[in-house]
């Protein structure tokens, strides 16, 4: 396989994906597969499938920042190769500095080579927060801040897809005192499409699904207000929990190791934050879909929510505990429970804050 153009050659999509153990059947279960994330109907997977294999596939661009690396290690770290991730190899990545053969100049130059080459027709995918403060000093990628690398090449690309917390809402950089003056990119990038996927780190199903759509109808999913794709981030992770019933049944886990913890009950009370956090894990769950967090036993933290080092700390206090939680009580009259409760000053704990700031949003999911 050589490169040319900034794209990945070999013969087709199809030829690639067979040389790596992945059949035309398997192809087009992946293609179903995705429909069904973005919640698209079955004619969706032909469609994909033409796409995907149409000889149009636009360059990609990995920039990383302030981060830990993490969404690059949620890419690469999956038990066994995947379609999802070879279709993402297969795009391909033209620059991506943690994985990439090339470095220095080298890598720099096949970098800007895109940038002009295909100006206006490539996708830059973003890892980690920009920090803005002594005029973006605190990150230097070859000798240039972190600011005017994104300012030229998120400013010139197609779209932009801002994997994890860090690069969609400033994560833990811009956590308080933020002292780097850490940034989302949208914060700092105005006239071109971004799509936001949170999470710490991004799920690739989701990365995926997005890229998917992007190649299939050549625009981005649908967006909430924090230009979060509606298809991951329309619910809360409450709506659709394995111990959700326990949670109506007001079976609770009250202490580690308890009776009720090794039974699979509801973590609310050990400081779970789903009924405040907006993401599809309980359906798409991680590695290969195995497992999630509240799965193996663990509360959800509400990683992919805007400054939640702030807000949903500490991480094992509950949310404000609100009486009257019943069998037919949905997850939005929770939050708006929790928020009155708040209010009045029942119970407050961290995360008061960001249900405030959900009820001023004013955006009913
Ligand atoms: S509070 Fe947490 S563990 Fe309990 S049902 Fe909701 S999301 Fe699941």
């Amino acid at each position: 396989m050589s490169r040319e153009k900034g794209i990945l050659k070999e013969s087709t999509l199809e030829a690639y994906l067979e040389s790596r153990g992945v059949s035309r059947r398997g192809f087009l279960k992946f293609c179903s597969a995705v429909g069904a994330t973005l919640a698209l109907p079955a004619s969706f997977a032909e469609k994909a499938a033409a796409a995907l294999t149409a000889d149009n596939r636009p360059p990609v661009v990995w920039l990383e920042f302030q981060d830990c690396a993490g969404d690059t290690e949620s890419l690469l770290r999956a038990t066994r190769p995947t379609a999802a991730e070879l279709i993402l190899d297969y795009l391909s990545l033209d620059y991506h500095e943690t994985i990439m053969a090339a470095a220095g100049h080298q890598a720099d130059e096949l970098l800007y080579q895109t940038v002009n080459n295909y100006k206006g027709k490539y996708i830059a995918i973003v890892e980690g927060a920009i920090p803005t403060a002594k005029n973006g000093i605190y990150c230097m990628v070859g000798g240039r801040t972190a600011m005017a690398v994104a300012q030229e090449v998120c400013g010139n690309a197609a779209a932009i897809i801002c994997v994890g917390t860090c690069s969609s809402f400033g994560g833990i950089q811009a956590a308080a005192p933020n002292p780097t003056g850490a940034k989302a990119v949208m914060d700092i990038i105005s006239g071109v499409p971004i799509v936001n996927l949170p999470g710490c780190p991004v799920n690739v199903v989701n990365l995926t699904a997005t890229v998917v759509h992007y190649l299939t109808f050549g625009s981005l999913p649908a967006l909430d207000k924090l230009k979060r794709p509606l298809f991951a981030f329309g619910k809360r992770i409450h709506d659709n929990c394995e111990r959700r019933a326990h949670f109506d049944q007001g079976q609770y886990v009250e202490a580690w190791g308890d009776a009720g913890h090794r039974d699979g009950w509801c973590l609310y009370k050990m400081g779970c934050k789903g009924p405040s956090t907006f993401h599809n894990c309980p359906t798409v769950r991680w590695n290969d879909g195995q497992s999630w967090p509240v799965q193996a036993g663990h509360g959800c933290v509400g990683c992919s929510e805007p400054g939640f080092w702030d807000t949903m700390g500490p991480f094992y206090d509950r949310v404000p505990n609100v009486p009257g939680f019943g069998a037919d009580v949905t997850a939005t009259k929770i939050g708006l429970g929790l928020v009155g409760a708040a209010a009045a000053g029942i119970a407050v704990h961290g995360v008061a804050k960001s249900l405030q700031l959900k009820a001023t949003d004013g955006e009913e999911h």
